[in-house]
């Protein structure tokens, strides 16, 4: 799931993963877990996260790695964001012999996603906090589409609702699908 934060790539994911019976991995939600029972990966995070900002990659290395080896089919939200991240991922996918079927790129107007997010009330997500992960956002993770082969990349606009973006996104998905078959 690829897409600005408060774009709908955790409620994507979580429906996603419902409708197609795999697991879903969120960076995210991994570290805020890892911060609440005090690991050592939640001690180096907590301070980046309280900020804004992105964790050091090597926090995320580890718990990539973990997520690749133990799951056969998974939909990863919030991971890669950087240009370092998307070299370790494909490393990683290639070492586990893992292939990627898509990138689901969510968008939305800018406006909407700092709607949502202030909406719904994270500590972390004050009008500061929230600037400086859009800023993040359009510097580091936005380029890093390009570095994606771009038939795997499709794009789904979060306008409406949860419900029948998730309608959306099975659509799109089945038709690729179905392309790659036909063809290949
Ligand atoms: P999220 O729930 O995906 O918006 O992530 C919340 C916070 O966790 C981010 O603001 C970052 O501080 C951290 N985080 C999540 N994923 C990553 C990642 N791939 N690289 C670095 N930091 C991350």
């Amino acid at each position: 799931m690829f897409g600005c934060p408060g774009v709908g790539k955790g409620t994507q994911a979580k429906l996603l993963a419902k409708s197609l019976g795999i697991t879903h991995f969120s960076t995210g939600d991994i570290l805020r877990n890892a911060v609440d029972n005090e690991t050592a990966a939640g001690k180096e995070a907590k301070e980046y996260m309280k900020k804004g900002e992105l964790v050091p990659d090597e926090v995320l290395s580890d718990i990539i790695q973990d997520v690749i080896h133990e799951s056969n089919g998974f939909i990863l939200d919030g991971y890669p964001r950087n240009k370092q991240q998307v070299k370790y991922f494909f490393e990683i996918m290639s070492q586990e012999s893992r292939q990627l079927n898509k990138v689901v790129y969510l968008k939305a107007d800018r406006e909407i996603c700092i709607k949502r997010m202030k909406a719904r009330g994270r500590d972390n997500e004050t009008e500061k906090t929230i600037k400086k992960r859009i800023k993040i956002y359009e510097e580091e993770t936005l380029p890093i589409i390009e570095m994606f082969p771009p038939s795997k990349v499709m794009i789904v606009k979060t306008l409406n609702k949860p419900e029948a973006v998730n309608q959306d996104i099975l659509e799109t998905l089945s038709h690729s699908f179905s392309q790659e078959i036909f063809s290949g």
